[in-house]
């Protein structure tokens, strides 16, 4: 599961000028600021890329990463912005909307969710539509290092009562992994999770 090899290939901006190609793809997907580009680096460590800005009012685009000649990585842009104009959101929601519903090649979407917070209801609503299109989904819980804040709960109970928000959704619930970039937690089984989904 080792990422040897990493190469940037495409930013598109629209669902149908992705890359055109057979192999397994594993999207990445989160609120701004939930921690994407850190995991992302994270997990190709040393092999950095320049992630293209997503700040609001920026294009908006979906990032294709080939690892080791075999698989992608998708960095989708970030939902949820807190100043954006609810006409960026909607723009968001058709853009990336069309990915999920018409991706051969998706083999399952990372929601990357922050640990560090309770449970939030963007999330769950993304959750929830990922579930209901019967998208194939992993909980990444992201920021798992931080402890008990002031106010709030420990990463271990907002990862539980996030899943026990979702409980009646799924038939199956979804896998899920407790991730830190800061710390390297969950990086490898992380890793060890795709490679176990590419082989399936
Ligand atoms: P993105 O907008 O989802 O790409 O998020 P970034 O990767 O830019 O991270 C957003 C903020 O969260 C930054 O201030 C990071 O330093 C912080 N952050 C990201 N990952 C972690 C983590 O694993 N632990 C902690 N404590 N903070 C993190």
């Amino acid at each position: 599961s080792k990422i040897k090899q990493v190469e940037f290939v495409k930013s598109s901006s629209r669902p149908r000028e992705c890359p055109v190609h057979q192999l397994p793809e594993f999207a990445f997907l989160g609120r701004s600021n939930v921690g994407k580009s850190s995991l992302i680096n994270s997990l190709l460590r040393k092999k950095q890329l320049a992630l293209t800005s997503k700040k609001p009012g920026k294009t908006q685009l979906i990032n294709h990463f080939l690892v080791n000649k075999s698989w992608y990585i998708v960095d989708l842009p970030g939902y949820g912005f807190a100043n954006a104009p609810e006409a960026a959101r909607m723009d968001w929601s058709s853009f990336t909307k069309g990915y999920f519903l018409n991706r051969q090649t998706l083999v399952s979407v990372l929601l990357l969710i922050d640990g560090s917070v309770p449970p939030q209801k963007i999330d769950l609503d993304c959750a929830n539509w990922l579930g209901r299109n019967n998208i194939p989904m992993t909980f990444v819980f992201t920021k798992c290092d931080k402890g008990k804040p002031a106010k709030g709960k420990r990463p271990d109970e907002n990862v539980r009562n996030f899943q026990e928000l979702l409980r009646d959704s799924y038939k199956q619930q979804p896998p899920w992994i407790m991730t830190s970039s800061a710390t390297g937690l969950g990086r490898d089984e992380l890793l060890l999770h795709m490679s176990q989904l590419r082989n399936y």
